[in-house]
């Protein structure tokens, strides 16, 4: 095989990238990888300064483990190169620290029930609650019944419920809007209710997950297997086009005017850049351009990180909900525009230092985020300025004299310099990419082989179900299982 020759080209190792090209190169395909960062992980890439690693937003990456994480590094043989460090830390939970019409806030730990006792709900309203997971797991197990719910909205199907504010807002922030970085009255209400089902599924989910080195310490370590099975990585490198003749993709030109051959490219750098800077809409059936190009975003995350000389946090996962902080669409769109001010949104706090090996001892890297609009070019004071105020309320630690190292803004222009690129105005600062939204879920989703022989578009804005990271690696397994016909069940 000539030097430049390949049997596929991936471009992007995000986690979608790096989980289609390293499963085509155990099967012993000789694969190209290229990223324009210098390790893999896209938009989940860690970052290792002062002794601290840390991605973007380290959440909960539901499901816990055993995920499709430990199922990629199994199938390609690397479970022993990966330690999970959170699993060292059993005793870590997800608190909840509910605002309440009173202005009391309540702190409730989302695993012991008993805490709920503390907001004086009634023993009907408890009834109630229960019935209604009760309720939406017995649709989890039923295709025929999460169907019936693609075209009704998570925060309509909530509201159907005869059930009390706290159980309402809880369930419809965390799994209807936070799950998909998308806004509640947009997400079907079926994929609420298989990630509530995924998230509070601690007999098949049993374990919390994070790794020594970081989400994108992960995937640098799975995307080894491309070199080690004869193919090559390019880091740093920049792909300019996705080469077309007689109707099918051959291969990339790099920025710096490199050309690279293949029978398959796989591109992950987000179905609008490829379909529309990479290949070029003429490529493309009119029809087909014309949809890609009129997929809506999902939200954003904006906010701080906060270096600390000092532990602050005592658990992972920290989820500040105001009893009234489910917001519509159109409610991000005001306050993209300076009409509206964030004054009951939810806000996620965590940090992932309370695991060995991520901080040094004693230190702490905290993240404070709430949803936005996806435009990197908007005013960000208005959501920073609320932010911190809601930090001093909860953790008046932070600001004890000698407590904050520094901090910085977690913004939207960086989501697109380390991830897909910003293509057209009022995008770019997307959490995840193409939202998981009514009319764009399920059979109404992108496809991950495009109308281009040769051509397939891995990761997130194709097929795949669940949480950002989780989504795109299930798009990693579904695009190496259309390309090869191997089936891997996920
Ligand atoms: C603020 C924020 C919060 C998030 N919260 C969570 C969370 O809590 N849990 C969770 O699971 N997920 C979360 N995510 C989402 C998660 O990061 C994404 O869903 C996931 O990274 C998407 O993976 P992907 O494979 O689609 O590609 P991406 O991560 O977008 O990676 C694309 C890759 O392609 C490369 N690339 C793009 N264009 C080119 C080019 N022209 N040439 C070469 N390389 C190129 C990029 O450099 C990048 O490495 C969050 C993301 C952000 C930004």
């Amino acid at each position: 095989m000539a030097e430049n020759q390949y049997d596929a080209i991936v471009i992007g190792a995000g986690p979608g990238g790096t989980t289609v090209a390293s499963l085509l190169a155990n099967d012993g395909k000789r694969v190209l990888l290229v990223d324009k960062n210098s390790s893999a992980g896209g938009k989940m890439i860690t970052i290792h300064r002062d002794g601290h690693y840390y991605e973007m937003f380290p959440l909960n990456l539901i499901p816990y483990g055993p995920s499709l994480f430990e199922k990629l590094a199994e199938t390609i043989g690397k479970a022993d190169k990966v330690r999970n460090v959170a699993a060292a830390f059993p005793d870590d939970k997800v608190i909840i620290l509910y605002h309440d019409r009173e202005g009391k806030i309540h702190t409730l730990d989302s695993g012991d029930m008993a805490t709920f006792k503390s907001l004086g709900m009634s023993l009907p309203d408890i009834v109630k609650s229960i019935a209604a997971v009760v309720k939406m797991l017995a649709i989890s197990a039923s295709p025929k019944k999460l169907a019936s719910l693609n075209h009704i909205s998570a925060l309509d199907y909530m509201n159907s419920l005869n059930i009390p504010e706290i159980t309402r807002v809880f369930i419809t922030a965390a799994f209807g809007e936070g799950a998909f970085e998308m806004s509640s009255d947009k997400v079907p209400a079926s994929h609420m209710i298989r990630a509530f089902k995924l998230g509070i599924d601690r007999k098949n989910h049993p374990t919390p997950r994070y790794y020594e080195g970081g989400v994108g310490g992960f995937f640098t370590t799975m995307a080894e297997t491309v070199p080690e099975h004869g193919g090559k990585i390019l880091w740093n490198t920049r792909v300019q086009s996705v080469n077309i003749e007689d109707g099918r993709a051959v291969g990339i030109t790099t920025e710096s005017g490199e050309t690279y051959t293949a029978p398959l490219v796989i591109s992950n750098a987000g179905i609008r850049q490829t379909v529309v800077k990479l290949v070029g809409e003429e490529h493309f059936p009119k029809a087909y351009a014309g949809r890609i190009k009129g997929l809506q975003s999902n939200l954003a995350d904006v906010g701080w990180r906060y270096f600390t000389t000092e532990k602050v946090l005592p658990s992972s996962t920290f989820v500040y909900f105001p009893y009234n902080c489910l917001e519509p669409w159109s409610a991000f769109e005001e306050m993209k525009d300076g009409k509206k001010k964030p004054t009951s949104n939810y806000i996620y706090i965590g940090s992932k230092s309370v695991y060995p090996t991520v901080s040094p001892e004693g230190k702490q890297v905290i993240y404070a985020v709430m949803s936005s609009h996806p435009d990197p070019e908007q005013d960000l004071t208005q959501y920073l300025d609320y932010i911190e105020s809601k930090m001093h309320l909860l953790f008046p630690k932070l600001f004890e004299d000698g407590v904050l190292e520094r901090k910085e803004v977690m913004g939207l222009h960086e989501v697109y310099a380390l991830g897909v690129d910003k293509i057209f105005d009022g995008q770019g600062g997307e959490s995840y990419g193409i939202a998981n939204s009514i009319g764009q879920s399920d059979e109404d989703r992108p496809t991950c082989d495009l109308p281009i022989r040769g051509l397939y578009c891995v990761g997130n804005d194709t097929e795949g179900f669940g949480v950002g990271t989780h989504r795109a690696t299930e798009s990693g397994f579904l695009t190496y299982q259309k390309i090869t016909g191997k089936q891997i069940p996920v």
